[in-house]
């Protein structure tokens, strides 16, 4: 196992040494075994006991350099200098056997000296909600950071009421936000701003570092990046809800999760922050808020880069959205890697879904298994209008015959990208009531069921199902 802590070292003047603070009766709820193999740590850190000491020792390799970072953030469009780390911990930094830097990072560890009036806590329930929708979202092959270990306590945390406090240790290639940069750009720290592109080049964007213009090489990357994320999200019904700059990485990967929700009827303009009634983040406005995000991180690099170069390189990110949004509707559609863009037959079906106020993820699955040469009334039956579902799939058939695909090997792919298994807001809040009244076995069996969503098992169909209509559109507020 390689520890090193890069960022507590190379960039002390922009952190804080902090300690993470005990709860009461806290106790490791779960510890993600594969990606604690796959990040090479010592198997006996499965050892849940084991866990807890080394993340709670003030002197453990894992918490001997552990520092709270400062950054900032456009809030639902206002600039915040005020805005954490208050509740976070950047523990150490792993070299896995692959030789990827990941940061182990533990939220709700207590105040720090950013926390301003707040507790530096996180609840067990917002905690639960990040731990399965990271790992929803990673085994749908969206970028996302992930969830190494969930602790619970008895001690209780005032929000709207009170909650049971937790902590959860969450892993990513690093926690640089656009509100990193733009912290120290804002503030007018150019020499702090400066090293944090020097670490950045060194650790992380190594192969922009070579490049003619390093900061242009830096910027088109997180565009790019940033654009294949949002793409994916459109593409499987995610909704992040919270889209404001300090909770958007430079690494392109989904992140800070929130209010956020999946679709359940595909509305385009659904909103699941309970806190967003003018729907700046609802789940059509993701595309254009990545790119007003890119735009404020792009003040950041405007000490090395003229209005020009951003403006082409911030004229990069649409075609890059819609290439890959294309890719994967494609795919979800059964037509092949290839085949040329098609967006009449796929913006038609999209239609007939928001019209016929259909559930995303169930229709999918369904056109997954749907062959428009055979009388299987299965799909059909879910439309009302029946006419119109004819045309469509008589214009699904043509195109499926232009291929060289086999019914099979269309079916295959389709199954992989229409999954069955999603994280639905009432799912979660059924394991959340589980869970705090100390029961994490339902936790368990979901998280197992998210780990494999294209699986067609059984066993997962109780987690597979339509939302009742109680479960539909739960109002979840940002308090966490
Ligand atoms: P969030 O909306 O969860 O992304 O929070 C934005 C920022 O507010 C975080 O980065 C924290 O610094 C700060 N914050 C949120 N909740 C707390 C808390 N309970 N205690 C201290 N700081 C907090
Ligand atoms: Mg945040
Ligand atoms: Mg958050």
């Amino acid at each position: 196992m390689i520890l090193q802590h890069s960022y507590a070292t190379d960039l002390s003047e922009l952190v804080t040494r902090v300690k993470p603070q005990a709860l009461k009766n806290a106790r490791v709820v779960s510890i993600n075994q594969s990606l604690l193999t796959q990040l090479g740590l010592p198997t006996q850190w499965q050892d849940k006991q084991l866990m807890l000491e080394q993340l709670l020792a003030v002197d453990s390799p894992l918490t001997q350099y552990a520092v709270a970072q400062k950054y900032g953030g456009h809030q639902f469009g206002h600039w915040n200098p005020d805005l954490g780390d208050g509740r976070g911990l950047l523990l150490t930094e792993v070299v896995s056997p692959d030789g990827k830097r990941w940061d182990l990072h533990l939220k709700g560890a207590g105040q720090t000296p950013y926390s301003r009036f707040a507790d530096g806590r996180a609840v067990l329930r917002s905690s639960i909600r990040e731990y399965l929708a990271s790992e929803a979202l990673f085994h749908l092959g969206i970028p996302s950071s992930r969830a190494l270990c969930l602790i619970a306590s008895d001690e209780l945390v005032y929000r709207e009421k009170s909650e049971m406090g937790a902590m959860l240790l969450r892993i990513c290639q690093s926690h640089l936000r656009f509100g990193h940069f733009e912290y120290f750009y804002h503030s007018g720290q150019s020499d702090k701003l400066q090293r944090l592109f020097d670490y950045s080049f060194q650790y992380h964007f190594q192969e922009c570092a070579t490049a003619a213009n390093p900061y242009a090489a830096m910027l088109t990357k997180i565009v790019k990046d940033t654009a294949v994320m949002i793409a994916k999200w459109q593409a499987y019904g995610f909704n992040h809800g919270v889209m404001n700059t300090d909770n958007m990485s430079i690494h392109g990967i989904t992140f800070d999760f929130g209010p956020y929700a999946f679709l359940d009827d595909f509305k385009p303009d659904f909103i699941c922050n309970h806190s967003d009634p003018q729907g700046r983040y609802s789940f059509d406005s993701q595309p254009g808020i990545g790119l007003w995000n890119l735009n404020a991180l792009a003040q950041a690099f405007t000490p090395h880069l003229s209005r020009g170069e951003i403006t082409r390189i911030l004229q990069e990110y649409e075609p890059s959205l819609l290439d890959e949004y294309g890719r994967v509707m494609r795919a979800k559609c059964g037509l092949q890697p290839n085949h040329a863009n098609n967006s009449g037959l796929i913006n038609e079906w999209l239609d007939m879904l928001v019209t016929e106020h259909k559930d995303y993820t169930v229709m999918f699955r369904l056109l997954s298994k749907f062959d428009p040469a055979l009388n299987d009334p299965t799909l059909r039956d879910q439309f009302i209008d029946r006419p119109r579902f004819d045309k469509w799939a008589t214009m699904l058939e043509q195109t499926l015959a232009e291929q060289q695909w086999s019914t099979t090997e269309r079916r295959l792919s389709m199954l992989a990208h229409n999954p069955k298994v999603i994280l639905r807001n009432y799912l979660a809040q059924q394991v959340i009531d589980k869970a705090e009244q100390g029961d994490f076995t339902l936790f368990e069996q979901f998280l197992a069921a998210l780990s494999q969503p294209f699986d067609e098992n059984p066993e997962h169909d109780r987690f597979a199902a339509q939302p009742p209509d109680w479960g539909k559109e739960l109002e979840i507020s940002c308090s966490s």
